[in-house]
């Protein structure tokens, strides 16, 4: 069978696109546009331009319902907003496809990143699996994850190489968590926790410190930092042995842990990058 002919056709978008067939017949169907955004930590300054325009042009806002609380301020009335609970993630992909073939343009929102532990693989697999891949057309526009805004609520505690291990043990099993805290330690790494404790897992973070301890010095420093960039936001700067001591710790806290590099001072919890090594700091 002769292969078919991509072409996109709208100024970059992915997936909005003609299939020309052998007979050379293009079909064109007249979906909606999907766009994937990434609305940030939380405070609505931190969206990029670029993503504040595309919500504003959307016409159906798709996402967990404390994202779309987070952002109703800048959208119109007109908007249509469909809410979604926690754990519906297929369910908001549906309806995103689902009102894209109705020829609405949809924003699908996810916080931090789209692409980090977020809603744009789940919207390929589910378009794909429809063998709708290259029809629909989809975009996905960065946002700030984060880490990066924990990081910089502490000063520069990454600066060198980093991992993100997320605790929940809801789509990835513990077993393997456990084999990546370890292999993490041994790279010396800076480690960050995603998702370090819910409302049924309160002792993975426990868990967790006690493989850490078997490899990194007790007193390695730790940043925990909650709801970072909102109202709520609290930080806690501790050591390896206390991390597990605090009750900022929730769903919505971030928890970095230094490298062999990494330090304190007045509340900055530095990595340092390796260039005292080569250069003399102290004529700087
Ligand atoms: N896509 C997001 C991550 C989603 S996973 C990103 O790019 O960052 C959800 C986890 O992210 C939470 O359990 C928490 O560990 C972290 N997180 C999300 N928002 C946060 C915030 N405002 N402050 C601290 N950590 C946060």
């Amino acid at each position: 069978m002769q292969e078919k002919e991509r072409q996109c056709n709208n100024g970059g978008s992915r997936g909005n696109v003609n299939n020309v067939s052998e007979a050379g017949n293009s079909e064109t169907a007249s979906f909606g546009k999907i766009t994937v955004i990434g609305t940030g930590p939380g405070d609505t300054d931190h969206l990029s331009k670029k993503a504040l325009e595309a919500i504003k042009d959307s016409q159906t806002v798709i996402g967990y319902s404390s994202y779309l609380k987070q952002i109703d301020g800048i959208l119109s009335e007109t908007q249509e907003r469909l809410p979604f609970n926690m754990k519906d993630e297929i369910k908001r992909c549906e309806a995103a496809v689902k009102k894209s073939m109705e020829g609405r343009d949809v924003a699908l929102v996810s916080g931090g990143d789209a692409g980090i532990y977020g809603m744009s693989g789940l919207l390929l697999e589910i378009i794909e699996k429809k063998s709708l891949l290259g029809k629909i057309p989809v975009d996905f526009i960065p946002g700030i994850p984060a880490f990066c805004a924990a990081s910089c609520a502490v000063g520069a505690p990454i600066m060198n190489d980093f991992c993100v291990i997320s605790l929940s043990n809801l789509l990835t099993p513990w077993e393997d968590i456990e084999k990546r805290l370890r292999a993490a330690s041994q790279g010396d790494f800076v480690i960050i926790l995603y998702n370090p404790k819910s409302m049924k897992r309160k002792n993975e973070l426990t868990i967790a410190k006690d493989i850490l301890l078997e490899s990194l010095d007790k007193d390695r420093p730790v940043a925990i930092v909650k709801a970072v960039t909102r109202p709520d936001e609290e930080i806690v700067i501790t050591t390896l042995k206390n991390m597990d001591n605090f009750d900022i710790v929730s769903m919505n806290t971030s928890i970095i842990i230094g490298s062999s590099n990494t330090y304190v001072k007045d509340f900055f919890m530095i990595t340092k990058r390796g260039y005292g090594n080569k250069y003399n700091l102290d004529l700087a």
